[in-house]
């Protein structure tokens, strides 16, 4: 139910990494500060395990001296930093007065490795919250409790309004201005169902002041125009603004925004779910706006909001990292809170009255094509209301509890719901929800036939009070407890923005932030309450759920008319407005229009705004120090990182010799074989293992194009841990294969190796009934993700004909992918996808084919390479040969200094011909994605830098404006990658209008009209990305996956930096312009009557 708007919609690239997004929503990510070491490349050297721990001393002692050579030769920009931010904020005293705060509280978090000092600012009553810690990835954030009483969308609107101009800084749009004005690790605004959220981030001290300055008179001193809130609101306007005569139509970011939103069936369904079970206040509304009741919205009560919400006596702010504290506290006082006095904002949300029996209710939503049985597209699940979120323990314990209840297989609600194959997985909403005043617990189904929903709720009953009956195994609530703490040593790149958001609907009920960061307090209360009260789960159980009779069964089923019905309703919303219309209204209307577009197409000034230079980024990369390996022949590579004591352990197996036929079952391979049982585990006993002694344990396929070639890819599998960002695997270079990863305690290394020796030596596939409901799942997920991704779908299947990775790429992650597995779902027998899978792992988990990496600290780095090589001493056993089925292998070093060493094999494809095809895929969503793939150069040629920049050039100063702010789009761009240079939009109200755009943007390129500004907003924003932080987990990595080494990132940064005027014409010109370019194009969205009459498109 976690139902967020934001202002800039996250595009992820890949499903996987939308299942993640949807994990770390409920979870706590946590990390320690980066420490880079400048070691030498020139330092890596192929050696045995033996001599391993040697080198590594003999490394850094020659590389410290290097440091200093390095550091005098290049001066770098460096801020001078306490190595202690948090032991210098125990200094704090409560009561001291600092820049007109007062410190209430000073508490040291060592399981965080954070302290946190409180204070309130003393003439309005603003919160304040800082957390030190030795982390340069800075926070700011800013929120308010906005609680709305209509679904107008008034909070969601104006977060996006503010955001459009404010006093000090009157330029249209300093927001997405700032994006290319800054190094921002992270810039975005949120809307939730009770606060509004402003954070950004940055490693940068003078960006963070900047931002800052831009921040707070965005939220304070808004200019709020009407022009404004057209724009991002709603506006009814001519179809075509320059046509008086054509017909009225509705439009405005917002608008667009929650229509598409309002397409997503989970999301529907959570909505309903939260208006249902807190009928009588704000949580009864739609916070992000229905689009049917977005125009009833007017200026004046979006002014009038702003006033009573966007007050410091309703603000929070939270800042986090190593910079000092009195700095942030002095300008936000000086430049915001100083200019105001204390009101009472009066916005706390009353408690929801209990009910005495309990309810059931019942709703609509479109159907799904995608869906892997169509008879079966019913969802019911009960909701129940818990406790106050402001109590910490309750509310920890609770959501432990549920944790308990719901995950995995050894859950009693996945054994007794999801085994039987009722339904295809949970409900979109399941389990512990704590972002309302009083925390929810759902239970249900989605993928089930209306016929079995009295047979649901029997069996929700009789699993509760069987529950309450028997209670949990010890070993469960220790596997639990477990995975807790590993995640909160696992260090991730955004730790701040974790906490921020972590905190966020707890303190804006007035509950105690620093309380709900002492994770292990809590735990140690946990273990005394079962101690004392063995019960104590079950009694929980009994009050919470069997007696609550504060609880909705909501059911919900799809209406063939859903969308038709949603069309005309609007019609007549439309109707009712115009008909209320005089001709001197409908004139204003069009000159009104004509205004906007006039002021949209303008040439606009932002020198008011303020931004870093180029020369303020660091000319040369960190150099990340890899040693390689090997173990029974296999090549290992070993990266010493401050992992917190956690050892990360990856394979790459390559996909080379794997027959043809066998290619599609490979992303079902990758999702299933660490979930069937292996050697003398049965699958709930290896879950049961898994969450004992690791952090996860997954298998993703890769498709990885080569930095030099378009025609050559390596295709490898990948074991893996959970958690990773990959995000320069997307930017570099192909190859294809499956990469397995995992993690664990440095403790449980052996027993991690087990249970990838078991997986390797004696998976269990057999279990018929396993898989099918691992392919259910598997294939709702999938559909369920299109209409959130569908750009990335819609880049997939356009850049499908450019190279042969583009054509993998389809294959294992695009629409292909999706229709592929809804056949298999549907197949009523799956014996003869089960004898795939073993043939899949003799090619896959193959050591011929393998290379490994582990990323630790020092110490567990030797230790690790002995369990590798006993691992794959074992594994080797078994090995087979195989010949490769492509023709043309060709080999690369691992190690770019030595060409003896191991290698990488490389797919060659020389007679691949790139050709042109204009794809439509015909899906029940109100708004389109929209993409263009053109197929230019590889990662290592001289012309990519170039068309990098360009990308971004084009995104900010052509492709935003006509797509999002005129087109009404919520994103759109061009993005460079993998050798292909995309076009995308993202749930657009047009379709082939937008292609037209993308065709403008190569125009406006070729015309050269840009600034040397210009140029260099766009650099920062490339390397802004370039150099986002990466977590010491996934050092080393793309050297690992892509031999992506460190020297051609820095010839990648040089040339970005050299990228002038004349390149980006020649860049545009060569490769972007009509006749000299291979491309393709796809679209997914509704029913398209242009694309339809003309033969040029395949429908699908
Ligand atoms: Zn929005």
């Amino acid at each position: 139910m976690v139902t967020i708007w934001q202002h800039v919609p996250t595009l992820s690239t890949t499903r996987h990494e939308r299942a993640k997004k949807v994990l770390s929503n409920a979870k706590l990510r946590l990390l320690r500060p980066k420490q880079c070491l400048y070691l030498s490349q020139t330092q890596r050297t192929f050696i045995t395990r033996a001599k391993l721990a040697a080198m590594f001393r003999h490394t850094k002692a020659v590389l410290e001296k290097l440091r200093h050579v390095r550091l005098k030769c290049r001066q770098l920009p460096q801020r001078q930093r306490s190595t202690a931010a948090k032991e210098k904020a125990l200094h704090y005293n409560a009561g001291q007065q600092i820049h007109s705060f007062t410190v209430k509280e000073v508490v040291a978090v060592p399981d965080l490795f954070l302290t946190a000092v409180k204070l309130t600012h003393d003439k309005t009553g603003a919160q304040y919250l800082h957390a030190a810690r030795d982390d340069p990835n800075n926070l700011f954030s800013v929120q308010f409790r906005t609680t709305p009483m209509d679904s107008t969308g008034v909070p969601h609107i104006l977060e996006h309004t503010v955001l459009c101009g404010s006093k000090k800084y009157p330029c249209r749009d300093p927001f997405f201005k700032m994006l290319n004005r800054s190094l921002s690790t992270f810039m975005n605004a949120f809307t939730a169902s009770d606060y509004t959220m402003y954070p950004f981030s940055t490693q940068n001290e003078k960006d963070f002041q900047n931002l800052l300055s831009v921040y707070l008179d965005a939220v304070f001193f808004p200019c709020l125009r009407e022009q404004d809130f057209w724009q991002e609101g709603w506006r009814l306007e001519n179809e075509n603004p320059t046509d008086a005569s054509s017909p009225l139509v509705f439009k405005g970011v917002v608008f667009n925004e929650m229509k598409g939103a309002f397409s997503d069936n989970e999301s529907v369904y959570g909505q309903h779910l939260q208006n249902k079970l807190y009928p009588d206040h704000t949580y009864s509304v739609v916070s992000g706006g229905e689009p049917l009741a977005i125009p009833d919205l007017t200026w004046e009560q979006l002014k009038q909001f702003h006033a009573t919400h966007y007050h410091p006596s309703n603000a929070r702010f939270f800042t986090y990292g190593d910079l000092p504290l009195e700095q942030h506290l002095k300008q936000i006082d000086v430049e915001a809170l100083s200019k105001f006095d204390r009101i009472d904002p009066n916005t706390q949300i009353p408690p929801q009255p209990h009910w005495t029996s309990p309810r059931e209710d019942h709703v609509t939503c479109s159907p799904d094509p995608m869906a892997p049985d169509p008879s079966r597209q019913n969802t019911l699940c009960v909701s129940y209301m818990l406790g106050d979120i402001t109590d910490t323990f309750e509310a920890f314990t609770l959501s432990l509890l549920s944790s308990l209840m719901t995950s995995g297989p050894n859950a009693p609600f996945y054994k007794a719901l999801i085994e039987p194959k009722i339904g295809t997985d949970f409900s979109s909403v399941v389990g512990y929800d704590g972002s309302t005043k009083e925390a929810s617990f759902s239970i249900g189904l989605q993928g089930m036939a209306e016929a079995d929903s009295e047979k649901v709720k029997n069996i929700i009953h009789q699993t509760i009070c069987d529950i309450v009956l028997k209670g949990f195994e010890d070993e469960r609530i220790e596997a639990l407890l477990h995975k807790l703490e590993i995640q909160m040593k696992h260090q991730s790149t955004n730790f701040g923005l974790s906490l921020a958001s972590y905190i966020a609907s707890l303190w804006n009920h007035d509950g105690d932030p620093v309380e709900l960061l002492q994770i292990n307090n809590s735990v140690t209360k946990f273990r005394q309450a079962l101690k004392e009260n063995p019960r104590f789960l079950q009694d929980k159980v009994q009050h919470y759920f069997k007696e609550n009779t504060h609880r909705l069964t909501l059911s919900m089923s799809p209406d063939d008319s859903y969308l038709e019905n949603q069309a005309r309703a609007e019609k007549e919303k439309l109707q009712e407005k115009i008909s209320a219309l005089s001709d001197g209204d409908k004139k204003e209307i069009y000159e009104k229009g004509l205004q906007l577009l006039d002021a949209q197409s303008k040439t606009q000034d932002a020198s008011c705004l303020p931004a870093l230079k180029v020369s303020d980024i660091a000319p040369t990369i960190p150099i990340t120090p890899v040693l390689m390996s090997s173990a029974e022949g296999v090549p290992v590579q070993f990266c010493e990182q401050p992992t917190n004591g956690l050892v990360y352990f990856r394979a790459m197996c390559s996909l080379n010799t794997l027959p043809e036929d066998l290619k599609l079952y490979v992303p079902l391979f990758c999702s299933v074989v660490t979930k069937m049982g292996c050697g003398s585990l049965d699958y709930r006993q290896q879950a049961q293992q898994m969450e004992l002694r690791t952090g996860g344990m997954s298998v993703s396929p890769q498709v990885i194009s080569d930095c030099s070639s378009l025609e050559m890819f390596e295709q490898v599998s990948a074991l893996q841990a959970l958690n990773l960002t990959i995000c320069d695997v997307y930017t570099a270079c192909l190859s294809k294969g499956v990469l397995l990863s995992s993690s664990c305690l440095d403790r449980n290394v052996p027993h991690m190796f087990q249970l990838w020796r078991d997986i390797f030596n004696s998976p269990h596939f057999d279990d018929e009934e396993r898989l099918r409901v691992l392919v259910m799942m598997s294939a709702q997920e999938l559909s369920n993700g299109i209409s959130y991704s569908g750009h990335m779908y819609a880049v997939t299947r356009a850049s499908r004909h450019l190279t042969p990775a583009g054509d993998l790429h389809e294959t294992f992650d695009g629409m292909e992918q999706v229709r592929f597995m809804k056949r298999i779902a549907e197949m009523s027998d799956l014996t003869q996808v089960i004898r795939m899978l073993p043939r899949i792992k003799k090619h896959v988990l193959n050591p011929d084919n393998m290379r490994c990496a582990i990323n630790a600290t020092p110490q567990q780095v030797s230790e690790s390479a002995a369990h590798v090589e006993s691992f794959m001493k074992d594994v080797a056993a078994k090995r087979k040969h195989f010949k490769a089925v492509r023709p043309n292998i060709i080999q690369r070093p691992l190690d770019v200094l030595s060409d003896s060493g191991p290698s990488r094999k490389l797919v060659n494809d020389p007679d691949f011909q790139p050709c042109y095809m204009k794809t439509f895929f015909q899906l029940p969503f109100p708004v389109n994605f929209v993409s263009e793939s053109v197929r230019t150069v590889p990662y290592n040629h001289e012309h990519y830098a170039s068309l990098c920049v360009l990308a971004r050039m084009m995104t900010a100063k052509f492709l935003h404006g006509e797509i999002r702010e005129k087109g009404g789009a919520y994103g759109g761009g061009a993005k460079m990658g993998g050798g292909v240079f995309s076009f995308y939009s993202y749930r657009d109200p047009n379709s082939v209008q937008t292609l037209s755009a993308f065709r403008r943007g190569v125009e406006w390129a070729k015309l050269g009209q840009f600034s040397q500004q210009d140029i260099d907003e766009a650099k920062l924003s490339v390397f802004s990305s370039v150099d986002s932080p990466v977590a010491p987990s996934s050092k080393g990595l793309s050297v690992f996956l892509s031999g992506l080494t460190d020297e051609m990132k820095q010839r990648h940064r040089e040339r970005l930096f050299a990228v002038t005027h004349a390149n980006l014409l020649d860049a545009a010109e060569r490769y972007l312009c009509a006749g000299h370019k291979t491309c393709g194009v796809a679209i997914l969205g509704p029913e398209n009557d242009c694309i339809k009459k003309d033969p040029s498109w395949v429908v699908k």
